[in-house]
């Protein structure tokens, strides 16, 4: 840890995407203190792969945070932590606005009782809730069509009105289909339960399921297939030390969205899949998820014209690749 760099409050650090953005501070020299309520996250990966101090607590607890803050010099927070089952959401709500809402007020309160000031935020994609035009673009209208989404929604319109009150500055990256690893093995994804398309699919080239499952073969897509913006999770990393770095240095509040402006169907995802592996993998078509739109795929031209974001793993072979070498680790060990 530098003694000159910023040090950054990580929540969430123990999950997917925040365990990847953790490594990137780590290697861009920043300080890092990860608060995680180990709800989804893991404790192994942070001990031996992040290495860096762990506070085990959850952002609903006002008092753990005033003593965080008193006793270390936060500079920033990158804010990962939240619920993200989109299923889970519709038939829980509570549950959502409570932890990803509530929970994150507790937590910008104790910010500027701390009087830092500067956020960046994990937002998505589904705050835009049925692409009326694709690539989505930042000024698409934003009308999520489940929890999950308007939980997300919400706290970026908090985030907007304590700018104004507070002069309280963030960044909200609105991520599409994050996926892959990291390319040196040291981290990657383990939900559990696992809902997303890459992880079941390479479940299934591992035996740990029988076949992968294609929801709905009868969209209005080339093959009938849903298509999304799949976005490494180093590539999101990166964007948000560019994020912080951009706050770090003045910038005024904004949002971005991160993806790859291109897209991929399921039934390329599984073909890739195979290519990768060089396993059959059976796929067996069923009936369409409910809510899942046709098309996502977004325009990120904004993060690379403002923050000079520079995707280093847009090829879905390379995204696909890194994610399987992670999988065959986690699970074959
Ligand atoms: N999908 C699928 N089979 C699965 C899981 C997902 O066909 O077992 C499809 C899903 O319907 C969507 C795409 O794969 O069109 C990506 O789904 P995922 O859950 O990974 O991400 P989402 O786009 O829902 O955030």
């Amino acid at each position: 840890m530098s003694a000159d760099k910023p040090t950054i409050l990580v929540t969430g650090g123990a999950g997917y995407i925040g365990s990847h953005a953790v490594l990137a501070l780590k290697n861009a020299g920043y300080g890092v203190v990860i608060l995680d309520n180990l709800a989804y996250g893991h404790q192994d990966i942070v001990e031996q792969a992040l290495q860096v101090e762990f506070i085990v607590g959850d952002t609903s607890d006002r008092t753990l945070l005033d003593n965080l803050f008193a006793t270390h010099k936060i500079d920033a927070v990158m804010h990962f932590s939240a619920y993200a089952y989109v299923g889970e959401s519709v038939t829980d709500p509570a549950k959502y606005y409570r932890n990803n809402v509530i929970g994150t007020i507790t937590l910008l309160e104790a910010m500027l009782a701390a009087d830092v000031k500067k956020f960046v935020f994990s937002s998505t994609c589904a705050t835009y809730g049925v692409p009326q035009k694709i690539p989505l673009t930042e000024d698409h209208p934003q009308n999520p069509i489940n929890p999950y989404g308007a939980t997300k929604l919400m706290v970026e319109r908090i985030l907007s009105d304590f700018d104004a009150a507070y002069d309280f500055k963030s960044v909200c990256f609105r991520y599409f289909n994050a996926a892959g690893a990291d390319p040196n093995g040291l981290l990657g994804e383990d939900h559990n339960p696992e809902t997303h398309l890459i992880p079941l699919v390479l479940f299934a080239a591992l035996g740990k399921r029988d076949s992968i499952a294609i929801f709905g073969t009868d969209y209005d897509t080339p093959d009938g297939t849903c298509i999304r913006d799949y976005i490494h999770v180093n590539d999101l990393a990166s964007a948000h030390i560019l994020g912080l770095e951009y706050l770090l240095n003045g910038g005024k509040s904004d949002f971005f969205n991160l993806g790859n402006g291109g897209g991929f169907s399921v039934k390329e995802v599984i073909e890739t899949a195979r290519q990768v592996t060089g396993k059959e993998i059976k796929a067996v078509e069923c009936d369409r998820r409910p809510g899942d739109p046709p098309a996502l795929v977004g325009s990120s031209e904004k993060a690379i014209k403002t923050l000079g974001w520079s995707p280093e793993y847009p090829d879905i072979k390379n995204i696909i690749s890194h994610a399987w070498q992670w999988h065959q680790k986690r699970h074959n060990s």
